[in-house]
């Protein structure tokens, strides 16, 4: 009790996860996590997405402690260390080689962030130009210059007239499906007079996290890749989030074909949530002078050591892949089912692979309703998208079945409950008017 007194009066307002999911967190396994009291939550956030592998996986939690307790290095600056190396060889070997994918490795700070940053300077040192696209409702980040590309204004309020360099175009399906948005970005690129300065790059997320998952779609990718080359642009995908297998592969992109000239991963990428990021450079376009992007903590060699433990353990077979799809389809059937149960509300579902969402377009306050419900049967599950009308779901990709299962089960009763109080407070507001409402938990 004393504890949360503190952290509610000492801790800035800032604080936001602890808002949603009032409990004080203690200990936690795979894709479970238990309160004070030791009750036991289902968590479908992940930390975020950087918890791909679950909560301390047994595998990596014995690979870090053996390499604490024989005093390996925690801190290593950019220096070489024997961590970093392996970490450097077993990336190169089981995700690079494979896909025949050539790519220097940055290490930049340890956020996703950080990552961003570094890519938006690289491209504009490569290509001399400052002007950068970035699409609606994407996310890359909080500091400047990641703020300056993530589209939604809540975060960039105290910004608001810095645009950083940055032109935001529509996404993939902004306007509709009927609307090829890359037709629209194209003519702004060719035309000299249409105000937009040939940029130096274009960054997105081919599914979009915190946006609303909404997915790009493969030809859409590639005829943004298209349109990059023809103009000498550089294209970054943003794989923080839907990187690390989170789609499937390890890469979102690998399934479109296309290849970026830079990429960004953060989040799972040390398996274990502690902070680690890399940004991958074509060889062509590593034109950093040394130190020139520096930081203190790019040699967070514990999380080296788990990244490793991850990419040897999950990525050296197609194995994995094959069961984060297998576990996607039976999520996706049980989203359908509960769409088609609510169709009157118009919910749609998004998403690929373990990243999905519910959208509910037109009651956007009920979704959050559905996390406070959800929360309340035991479940950790997120809201997002521009009026925060998509309920997330983005299990650890090493859940059991039966887990997803009673995960799926208790957002079932969450949406029933939600639904039926909105229908309710409806209802009574009707009645003080006098008006009819229709009854939204009609399903
Ligand atoms: N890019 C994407 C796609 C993200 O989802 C996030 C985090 N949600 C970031 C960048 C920023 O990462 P971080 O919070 O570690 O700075």
């Amino acid at each position: 009790m004393g504890e949360t007194l503190t952290m509610d009066t000492r801790e800035s307002k800032v604080r936001s996860y602890s808002r949603a999911f009032p409990a004080v967190f203690h200990k936690a396994l795979g894709a479970t996590l238990w309160d004070e009291s030791g009750r036991a939550y289902l968590d479908f956030l992940a930390g975020a997405g950087s918890l791909n592998y679950g909560h301390n996986n047994p595998r990596i939690i014995a690979r870090m402690t053996e390499y604490i307790q024989n005093q390996g290095i925690i801190q290593g600056l950019d220096m070489m260390t024997r961590a970093k190396r392996e970490f450097i060889e077993a990336f190169d070997h089981i995700i690079l080689k494979p896909r025949q994918m050539n790519y220097k490795i940055q290490f930049p700070g340890p956020t996703g962030t950080n990552a961003v940053e570094a890519a938006i300077k690289l491209a504009r040192k490569v290509t001399g130009r400052f002007n950068v696209i970035a699409f609606t409702n994407g996310y890359h980040g909080m500091t400047a210059g990641a703020l300056a590309a993530t589209g939604n204004v809540y975060h960039r309020r105290d910004y608001v007239g810095y645009s950083g360099g940055i032109t935001f175009m529509p996404f993939d399906g902004y306007f509709g499906p009927d609307v090829n948005t890359i037709a629209y970005i194209r003519r702004f690129i060719e035309d000299s007079s249409s105000g937009l300065d040939t940029p130096a790059a274009v960054i997105l997320e081919t599914v979009q996290g915190e946006g609303g998952v909404n997915v790009a779609a493969a030809p859409w990718l590639q005829a943004l890749q298209a349109l990059c080359q023809e103009h000498g642009i550089l294209l970054i995908v943003d794989d923080i989030q839907a990187g690390c297998g989170r789609t499937g592969e390890f890469f979102s992109f690998s399934e479109s074909g296309i290849e970026p000239d830079i990429v960004t991963l953060s989040k799972s990428l040390s398996a274990c949530g502690l902070p680690m990021s890399i940004v991958l450079i074509k060889p062509g376009y590593d034109v950093w002078e040394p130190g020139e992007h520096n930081g203190t903590f790019r040699g967070n060699n514990l999380a080296f050591v788990a990244a490793t433990e991850a990419l040897k353990q999950y990525w050296s077979s197609t194995a994995f892949t094959s069961q984060i799809e297998s576990k996607a389809r039976f999520l996706r059937s049980r989203l359908d089912a509960i769409a088609g149960r609510y169709s009157h509300l118009n919910v749609a579902v998004r998403g690929r692979g373990l990243m999905a969402g519910l959208s509910i377009d037109d009651h956007p306050e009920l979704a959050r309703s559905i996390s406070a419900a959800a929360f309340h049967e035991g479940l950790i599950l997120e809201t997002c998208g521009n009026q925060d009308h998509v309920v997330k779901f983005l299990p650890p990709l090493i859940i059991e079945s039966d887990e997803l299962a009673r995960g799926l089960d208790m957002v079932e009763t969450a949406f029933a409950k939600a639904v039926k109080t909105h229908s309710d407070a409806a209802n009574s507001a009707a009645d003080l008017t006098g008006d009819t409402l229709h009854d939204c938990s009609q399903a």
